[in-house]
């Protein structure tokens, strides 16, 4: 090879700009019509009523799961989000527990992003395994 290894600085530029558009990065937590995970991606709802067997499935299958333990998305506090075996784990523990109080809440969500990642929301007061203990 006789080219000089190091890219000449028009050849960089070329290759920045034939990169592919990525998805709009979002913050971590719930805005509106989407949520963002703590990478930036991008997910929208497919349902706030997602059966607890669903919820295990798709953790099972590999989804992002995240506790919202008092249902503000993450505006007002600090979201519990579950490591990969976290995750897969609380799957394996069987289904979770939606318990709401009079006044409370307890939902799951399923929420997709464009290239097919799915993330679960566990809202308010749900038990699931040892890890979600609301
Ligand atoms: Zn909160």
């Amino acid at each position: 090879m006789t080219r000089k290894e190091r890219k000449t600085f028009a050849e960089t530029l070329a290759e920045v700009r034939a990169t592919p558009a990525r998805a709009a990065r979002v913050p971590s937590g719930h805005h509106g019509d989407c949520w963002g995970d703590q990478e930036g991606n991008r997910y929208d709802l497919v349902t706030d009523e997602l059966s607890a067997d669903d919820a295990v499935q798709l953790a099972r299958d590999g989804a992002v799961v995240v506790y919202d333990e008092c249902g503000c998305g993450g505006s007002g506090c600090d979201l519990d989000w579950l490591s990969d075996d976290e995750a897969r784990r609380v799957a394996e523990a069987g289904t979770p527990d939606l318990h709401p109080s009079k006044h409370g809440r307890a939902n799951l969500e399923h929420w997709r992003s464009a290239d097919g990642r799915d993330l679960v929301v566990a809202a308010g007061e749900v038990s699931w395994g040892d890890r979600i203990t609301g």
